[in-house]
């Protein structure tokens, strides 16, 4: 991408400049001070964002690396597992469990929708028990949120570990893993973190250790348990992705500066810009008010205008947006406001698109 280019693919998204050149810097040992500092100050940098509790991790890979991570280090061979599938990415989870050799049981939800806590409970009650139950939080293909602390008191109400993929919502929606009763946060370096993709984030909940220990699953490069112990010296296992904990530090600490409250509420704010204007322009959305992500929106096209044709003269205006997967693949369009989107960047945007549209002719597109 070259720097005009307007990137709102749902990950990667636009990364600062101060966390490009915090990459830059010269890589270091991992077995000295100055990765000792780097590890601490990236620790506890990173802690809020889960709530303040628990143990964050970090290994050189991308998200599905950390849902791959998060079954091995949980699961044994034959387990029973729940999925919550809403989604390309809840799919792509309940697939690696069941590569693993797990018996899955999926809770199918219509994709753009999220589930209902009062039906998911009473759909474990009939089918369970389960070892665990895996949800995505921020369904990054649909642009539908679940309600994280609904099911997560309705997890704990059945001493059910919970497990989630936050790799589109940590650090650009709200998370009190331990208190809303998470077991273990599965997530990824290259959406509202911020920085460049590269580093699979992992978080484990105090409570949830022995369950890590007991795991049957064959790991190796994943394994938590090295993870942590290499984190009392303040090191990792294998050797990190230095500048990319480079970049996320840099990263970290200007979401600290903005206050994480703020970063929070200016997702929500910026997620409603983006609805607002897209209705304007003859847009529907999928996703419903209630259950709306605050990093991606995923729309259709008004009537008379393909989603393909709309993202190749969105593309010609030198904006990157994405399409659907899965059932939805030529159908909608997915536009993120993750990392630091501020309104003018949302109004621009806005505002290409509506030229897109009246180039395709569309009826109520107003340039
Ligand atoms: N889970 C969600 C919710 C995602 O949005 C993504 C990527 O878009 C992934 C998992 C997979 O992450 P990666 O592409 O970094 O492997």
């Amino acid at each position: 991408m070259d720097d005009d280019e307007i990137l709102l693919t749902p990950g990667p998204v636009p990364v600062p400049a101060e966390v490009r050149e915090a990459a830059a810097r010269q890589v270091i040992h991992h077995r000295g001070a100055a990765f000792h500092q780097l590890y601490a100050s990236v620790r506890s940098r990173l802690l809020p964002l889960f709530g303040g509790s628990g143990d964050p991790f970090l290994f050189p890979g991308s998200g599905t690396g950390a849902l791959e991570a998060a079954v091995v280090n949980f699961f044994s061979p034959g387990d029973r597992v729940a999925a919550v599938v809403m989604g390309e990415f809840g799919q792509r989870w309940a697939s690696i469990a069941e590569s693993f050799g797990l018996e899955v049981r999926r809770y199918e939800v219509e994709w753009g929708k999220a589930p209902e806590a009062p039906q998911l409970a009473a759909w474990l009650d009939r089918n369970g028990p389960f070892a665990g139950l895996l949800l995505t939080y921020n369904e990054t293909s649909t642009g539908a949120a679940a309600d994280l602390p609904a099911i997560g008191r309705l997890a704990r109400e059945r001493s059910l570990p919970l497990l989630i993929d936050a790799v589109s919502a940590l650090g650009g929606m709200p998370l009190e893993a331990e208190r809303w009763g998470v077991s273990l946060v599965a997530s990824a370096s290259q959406k509202c973190l911020i920085s460049p993709p590269g580093l699979a984030l992992l978080w484990v909940a105090p409570g949830a250790w022995p369950q890590v220990e007991r795991a049957g699953l064959p790991r190796a490069y994943w394994d938590l348990r090295e993870a942590r112990r290499a984190g009392e010296r303040a090191e990792t296992p294998y050797t990190p992705a230095v500048t990319l904990w480079y970049a996320l530090e840099a990263a970290l600490e200007r979401i600290e500066a903005e206050g994480l409250e703020s970063v929070y509420e200016r997702h929500r704010a910026m997620a409603e810009r983006w609805r607002r204007g897209l209705s304007r322009l003859g847009c529907s959305l999928l996703a419903e008010e209630r259950v709306a992500s605050p990093t991606v929106t995923a729309f259709f096209p008004p009537a008379g205008v393909e989603a393909p044709e709309l993202l190749a003269a969105l593309r010609g205006l030198g904006v990157e947006a994405a399409g659907g997967q899965g059932p939805l693949k030529g159908r909608i369009v997915r536009v993120a406001h993750m990392g630091e989107v501020g309104p003018e960047d949302v109004d621009r945007a806005l505002e290409l698109l509506g030229k897109a549209l009246a180039r395709l002719g569309a009826r109520e597109a107003k340039a």
